[in-house]
């Protein structure tokens, strides 16, 4: 039966009573194309651009762009999701926000490896994705758009010309992401998780991600270089961390 290993025993999810293994996932984003993880019409008041991107305070009194680490996230569930329909088919696979499924998955005790991996209303996440920050200092471009019809795909009257933000391709960002209680070293098909997360992150070495918006005029691409991958487990009361390849 397709996906019959895509789902997991709760007791393998609510496992948060003792940490035993966090792999921490370390590198650099490059965006190698404008990229635009933007904040609505008019929420910034006094900006240039009538479609901002988001920034966030430094020291200094500078502001500088910045990628929330839960934006991070739902695009890296969103890749998951895919790479899981593909695998164990589209069925497998539901909405993020579809809170009756995941009651559903936990009255069946039979938790998808999505909620296992990202969490869902029912069952705590194990991954935390940090805010990325730029590591030099990136430009900002401002572009003239248009409004388009979502619904005709022409111009839509009375919507622009409006002026959106892009941070300009080539700048790095900081990347972190802490997995616990996950052994994404296991080759094993028990877990279906394991899998998921070295294709998640060998998609991420690769380019294959898209963030923020305009994603369909080719937006947002983003890459995932200098990966390091260090595990982290107590072992005889001690802390032992390893770098390992994944
Ligand atoms: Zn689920």
């Amino acid at each position: 039966m397709r996906g019959a290993n895509f789902h997991l025993r709760r007791d393998r999810v609510a496992d948060f009573d003792s940490l035993r293994v966090v792999y921490e996932v370390e590198g650099r984003l490059v965006n190698e194309a404008p990229l635009r993880v933007g904040v609505g019409r008019g929420e910034e008041p006094g900006s240039p651009s009538d479609l901002p991107i988001m920034r966030i305070s430094r020291s200094g009194g500078r502001d500088v762009p910045y990628i929330p680490g839960s934006s991070l996230k739902g695009v890296l569930r969103s890749h998951v999701e895919r790479l899981a329909a593909a695998i164990y088919g589209p069925d497998a696979v539901h909405p993020p926000f579809d809170t009756n499924k995941a009651e559903e998955e936990f009255e069946k005790d039979m938790i998808c490896a999505v909620c296992g991996i990202f969490g869902s209303i029912k069952v705590a996440s194990h991954l935390v994705v940090r805010d990325s920050l730029p590591l030099n200092s990136p430009t900002i471009m401002l572009k003239p758009g248009i409004g388009i019809n979502r619904d005709f795909g022409g111009v839509q009257p009375g919507i622009g010309p409006f002026s959106e933000e892009y941070v300009s391709p080539g700048v790095e960002w900081s990347f972190n992401m802490k997995i616990m209680n996950i052994p994404i070293e296991d080759e094993g098909a028990e877990d279906p998780r394991p899998r998921l997360l070295r294709l998640l992150i060998s998609s991420m070495g690769r380019g294959e991600l898209q963030l923020g918006g305009r994603k369909s005029v080719g937006a947002g691409v983003i890459s995932l270089k200098y990966l390091k991958v260090w595990k982290k487990m107590v072992a005889d009361g001690e802390l032992r961390v390893v770098e390992v390849k994944i």
